[in-house]
C-alpha cells in the first residue's frame, strides 16, 4: 500500500520539495514566508474558504517552531486604496489561531525588512503585497526583496498559482521553496481525475463564460463519457444552432468551438429549461426539472466527476434547483461510492455550496476523502487544461536548494 501511495504522490508532485515531507527540525526557529489566498472583494466577508484551506499549513509550521511571514494580495488596487488593505485579516486569523499576529504596514519595499524583524508575534501577515510596484510585474527586484524577509518559502495559494506574480513565481529563484499542504493536496486531487480518472466520468460545465473553459472540455474529451452543459456554456449551444436566445447569456465567440463538437455525441444539452426575465425580454436562468434529474442520475451513477460553474443564476431565487440538484447528486454519489473521485471548483461554484446549508467544505479542509473541493477558479480551469502554472513550475526543481 505504502508503495502505491508514494508512487501517487511522486507523480505529481516529485519535483517539488513538499512542506508535508519537510524534516521535523527543518524549519525550528527558521523565518518561513507563506504564500496564501485571502483574496476577497471589498464588502465580501473576509471569512472565505480560502482562507480556511490556508489554515493547517500555518499551524504546521508553528507546531514545527516557525515564525511565519503570511504574504497574500487582495482585489486589483490601483494604488493604496485602503478598502483593499489585508489589515482587518489579522484579528481573524489571530482569533482562529489563538494567537496574537502583527500586521506589518510598511508601504515602501524597503520599510518591509524592518518592520518584519521589529514584530515579536509568532505570525506576522503583511500588507496587500498589489500594493507594491513589483508584484503584479514578477519584478525580480521585488522578489529579492521579498526573499531577504525569511529563510525559506512555502507556496499555498494554488489559487493564485497561475499568475506570474512576484510572490508567486520569482520569489522560488532566491529561497528554499516549498509546496504546502493545500497547495500539494490541489496537484493531487486534480491530477487524479487528469490522468486516470475512472469510467464513467461525467464533466459538468455551467456558469456565465463558456470561452474560459474550452480549454478544460478540450483536455477531457477523450476521458469523459458525458459533458454536462448549464447556464451560459449550454445557452452558447443554442444560440449557436439557431434558437431564438432573448436576453439570454451566450457567448457568440465561442461559436466555432460549438460548431467542433455539437454532433460528438458526449455533450449533455438541457432538454427543458427555467425561464425568467422581463416579458418580451425572456431568459433561460436555469437548467429545468427534467434536465436536473437526469443530470443527477448521470452523476450518480459515475465513477468520477469534474465539475465547475453553476448550472443557474442560483443567486436569485427559483434559479437555484438545478445547481442545488448536482450538489445534491454529488454528495450522494460520494456518500455511496468511496472510490469515487469528484472534484469541484470555481469560486461561483462553490459559492452555491451554501444553497444547502452545510459547512463550506465538508468535515475535512478539501470535502472529504472522495469529494475535493477545490481552492482555484482560474488556477483550477487553467490547471485542468493541462497548462503548467507559473506557481507549480517555479517549485519545480527545487530539490537540491537546501536551507541553512
Ligand atoms: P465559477 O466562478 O464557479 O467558475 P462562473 O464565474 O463561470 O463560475 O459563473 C458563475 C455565474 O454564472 C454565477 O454568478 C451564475 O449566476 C451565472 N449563471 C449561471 N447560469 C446562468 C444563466 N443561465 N444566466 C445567467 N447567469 C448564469
Ligand atoms: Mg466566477
Amino acid at each position: 500500500m505504502t508503495r502505491v501511495f508514494c508512487a501517487r504522490i511522486s507523480w505529481y508532485t516529485g519535483r517539488m520539495k513538499l512542506l508535508r515531507k519537510a524534516g521535523r527540525s527543518a524549519f525550528k526557529g527558521k523565518t518561513v514566508l507563506l504564500r496564501i489566498d485571502l483574496n476577497v472583494e471589498p464588502g465580501e466577508p473576509l471569512d472565505s474558504y480560502r482562507l480556511e484551506a490556508a489554515l493547517p499549513s500555518i499551524r504546521f509550521l508553528l507546531a514545527r517552531g516557525s515564525k511565519v511571514v503570511i504574504l497574500s494580495h487582495r482585489g486589483r488596487p490601483k494604488g493604496g486604496e485602503r478598502r483593499f488593505s489585508l489589515a482587518p485579516f489579522a484579528p481573524l486569523l489571530a482569533k482562529k489561531l489563538r494567537i496574537p499576529i502583527d500586521f506589518i504596514h510598511a508601504a515602501r519595499v524597503g520599510a518591509l525588512n524592518k518592520a518584519v524583524s521589529a514584530s515579536r508575534t509568532r505570525v506576522a501577515l503583511v500588507e496587500n503585497l498589489r500594493f507594491f510596484k513589483g508584484e503584479e510585474a514578477n519584478d525580480p527586484g521585488f522578489a529579492k526583496a521579498l526573499a531577504a524577509l525569511g529563510d525559506a518559502y512555502v507556496n499555498d495559494a494554488f489559487a493564485v498559482s497561475h499568475r506570474a506574480n512576484a510572490s508567486v513565481a520569482a520569489l522560488a529563484r532566491y529561497l528554499p521553496s516549498y509546496a504546502g499542504l493545500e497547495l500539494e493536496e490541489e496537484i493531487v486531487r486534480l491530477g487524479e481525475v487528469m490522468r486516470r480518472p475512472a469510467r464513467p466520468f461525467a464533466l459538468i460545465v455551467g456558469g456565465a463564460k463558456i470561452a474560459d473553459k474550452v480549454g478544460v472540455i478540450e483536455y477531457f474529451w477523450k476521458r469523459a463519457d458525458f459533458v454536462l452543459l448549464g447556464g451560459g456554456p449550454a445557452n452558447t449551444f443554442f444560440a449557436a444552432e439557431g434558437v431564438p436566445m432573448g436576453g439570454s447569456l451566450f457567448d457568440p465567440s465561442a461559436f466555432p468551438f460549438v460548431a467542433k463538437y455539437r454532433d460528438k455525441g458526449k455533450i449533455m444539452l438541457p432538454v427543458d429549461s427555467e425561464i425568467g426575465g422581463a416579458k418580451g425580454d425572456e431568459r433561460i436562468l436555469d437548467i429545468g426539472e427534467v434536465t436536473a434529474r437526469w443530470f443527477g442520475d448521470l452523476v450518480k451513477d459515475s465513477k468520477a466527476v469534474v465539475w465547475n460553474g453553476p448550472m443557474g443564476l442560483f443567486e436569485k431565487k427559483g434559479f437555484e434547483k438545478g445547481t442545488v440538484a448536482i450538489w445534491r447528486a454529488v454528495f450522494a454519489l460520494a456518500k455511496k461510492d468511496p472510490r469515487a473521485r469528484i472534484v469541484v471548483g470555481g469560486g461561483e461554484t462553490i459559492a452555491s455550496l451554501q444553497l444547502l446549508k452545510t459547512s463550506a467544505r465538508g468535515g475535512s479542509a478539501s470535502g472529504g476523502k472522495n469529494l475535493f473541493l477545490s481552492t482555484g477558479g482560474g488556477a483550477m480551469l487553467e490547471f485542468l487544461s493541462g497548462k503548467k502554472l507559473p506557481g507549480i513550475v517555479a517549485l519545480e526543481g527545487q530539490r537540491r536548494k537546501t536551507l541553512r
